[in-house]
């Protein structure tokens, strides 16, 4: 791909694709990858992908988002699970177009790999209904005052995903 930087094969909303050095690749000596570094709009977080072509960035973007996302919902779900009382579940993540998380007693937490395009309170939020879900596995008036125990802000939260869900990528 000489001459031909990959900027835009792997632009979305959130993630842009800002700077496109070439650079030897450490685990397969004698080829070549483009490093295609990622900036978020709010600058706070960076990616760097490694490709053979600029074919490989949907791909290998997911797979380092959801990296991302697996690391950062264990911890918020550490952070919350001891102030709410209940074990840490087991996550698995999930990437329904419909649902940003659910909770079972058998299975443990599934939360959408796609909450890490969100910002962090939006993410907190989601982590705390789940777990709330642990104590109380309904939507009643009791479940809502387990949540805004540890979570009082969580009506701005829940605006803010709902809002949010407009936004976030499609792929
Ligand atoms: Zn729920």
């Amino acid at each position: 791909m000489a001459g031909s930087p990959p900027s835009g094969t792997a632009t979305y909303r959130r993630w842009r694709a800002d700077t496109a050095a070439r650079q030897p690749d450490h685990r397969s000596p004698g080829h070549r990858r483009q490093a295609l570094r990622l900036e978020p709009a709010n600058a706070e977080r960076a990616l760097t992908l490694c490709l053979r072509s600029p074919a490989e960035a949907p791909l290998l973007l997911e797979k380092a988002l959801r990296e991302r996302a697996s690391t950062l919902f264990v911890e918020r779900l550490g952070h919350y699970a001891s102030r709410l009382g209940v074990a840490l579940p087991r996550l698995s993540l999930s990437s329904a177009r419909t649902r940003w998380g659910s909770c079972s007693l058998r299975s443990g937490i599934r939360l959408n790999w796609r909450l890490i395009h969100f910002p962090l309170p939006v993410i907190d939020y989601v982590a705390v209904h789940e777990l709330a879900h642990l104590r109380e596995m309904n939507h009643s008036a009791r479940f809502w005052s387990i949540v805004a125990q540890v979570y009082p802000d969580y009506p701005n939260a829940r605006k803010a995903l709902q809002l949010g869900a407009t936004h976030c990528p499609h792929w």
